[in-house]
């Protein structure tokens, strides 16, 4: 059946309507309508090609919100009527040793990401969530706790676990004094995160206008990263800074703040090369990390996390025919915090 979609045929024309198929639910599969699908700053890096690796026409999304509508014979998961979600992964092998530590993105034989990756079931590409349907196997559909905002929820899917990740990993908690670079679709619920596990939270940012939603969504402190004063006042003693920048900066000069053995943890994927001066690390002692949304059992947990604790994300509804018009406003940081798609849009 065809249904209607946005993609990007090029890297420098902008998205339009596009009618794609989706295959018809094996067993373990579930079809998804979806409702929402939020705006990743990766969906603009791919639709413009910015990393040099997208294989046209692409439609992004991978923050995918939805009601279920049909299930295979064998699922067990959800049921028809159920809120479910899917997130930057559609498939992996299952069977390799990440895989078997639930870190299915670093699949030893690929993991099929939902959109530009090869789809193995289907053959072609596969393609995301700026689409009126899915069909996904129940392993890598994900519950919707009760209670929280559907809207609200759906960039938890990207944003959210990219940040829960690695706050986790590199102990954002109480006694920890941890930065957030960046307040926008990562960095708002990197703040949230780092403050709901109890660390000592500080919010960088360049936009002076985003200082007190940086209080609100839980930093105790808000540092104008252009003022040089500011930061020197914060050196050499972070434990841990989470930079979920998406273009050209200097890390050095976050670098500065850790303390010894601190870690810099880059989400941020600006498309060149950051500079990195050897002394930044060298003394005293310190680390550049990086990290890769989760795994699907991670996943699930920051999901049941946010529904326990009430978190969703601050999101600003847009119709798909304004895709193009918010990937403007991203560039300029002009987003309190998250793009989501209102998918009942396209239908119109
Ligand atoms: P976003 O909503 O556009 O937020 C990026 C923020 O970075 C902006 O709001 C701005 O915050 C800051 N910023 C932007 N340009 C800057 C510049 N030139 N200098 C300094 N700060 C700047 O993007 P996002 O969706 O959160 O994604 C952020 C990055 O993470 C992207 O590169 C994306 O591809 C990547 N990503 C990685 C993963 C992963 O698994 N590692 C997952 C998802 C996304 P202020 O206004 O506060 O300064
Ligand atoms: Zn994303
Ligand atoms: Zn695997």
């Amino acid at each position: 059946m065809s249904i209607r979609a946005y993609a990007a045929h090029a890297p420098t024309t902008p998205l339009v309507p596009f009618a794609i198929s989706r295959r018809e639910p094996r067993p373990t599969d579930v079809d998804i309508e979806i409702l929402y699908c939020g705006v990743c700053h990766s969906d603009l890096h791919f639709a413009r090609n910015e990393w040099g690796m997208t294989t046209f026409p692409v439609v992004p999304g991978h923050e995918i919100l939805g009601r279920v509508t049909r299930v295979g014979g064998s699922v067990t998961k959800v049921r028809p009527g159920d809120l479910a979600a899917v997130g930057c992964m559609v498939d992996a092998c299952r069977t390799c040793e990440p895989c078997q530590r639930g870190l299915e993105q670093f699949c030893l034989n690929g993991a099929i990401f939902t959109y530009n990756g090869e789809d193995r079931h289907s053959g072609g590409l596969t393609y995301g969530g700026y689409s009126q349907r899915i069909v996904v196997d129940e392993a890598f559909t994900l519950r919707v706790p009760a209670g929280l905002d559907p809207a609200g929820a759906a960039p938890l899917l990207c944003a959210g676990i990219t940040t829960y990740s690695p706050l986790r990993r590199w102990n954002a908690g109480k006694g920890r004094k941890v930065g957030v670079v960046g307040l926008g679709g990562l960095g708002h619920m990197g703040v949230r995160f780092a403050h709901a596990f109890g660390a000592h939270t500080v919010l960088f940012t360049t936009s002076p206008g985003k200082a007190e939603d940086g209080r609100r969504l839980g930093a105790d402190e808000v540092v104008m990263s252009r003022d040089a004063d500011a930061m020197a006042r914060h050196a050499g003693s972070f434990d841990v800074i989470l930079d979920t920048v998406s273009a050209d900066h200097d890390i050095n000069a976050y670098l500065s703040l850790l303390r010894l053995d601190g870690t810099l943890v880059l989400v941020g994927a600006p498309p060149a090369p950051l500079a990195l001066s050897a002394f930044s690390v060298l003394f005293p002692r310190r680390q550049v990390v990086g990290s890769l949304i989760g795994g699907i059992a991670e996943t699930q947990e920051m999901l049941d996390f946010c529904g326990a604790h009430r978190i969703t994300c601050d999101v600003e509804l847009i119709r798909m025919d304004q895709i193009n018009d918010a990937y403007e406003r991203l560039l300029r940081s002009d987003v309190r915090y998250r793009f989501v798609i209102d998918m009942a849009s396209l239908a119109e």
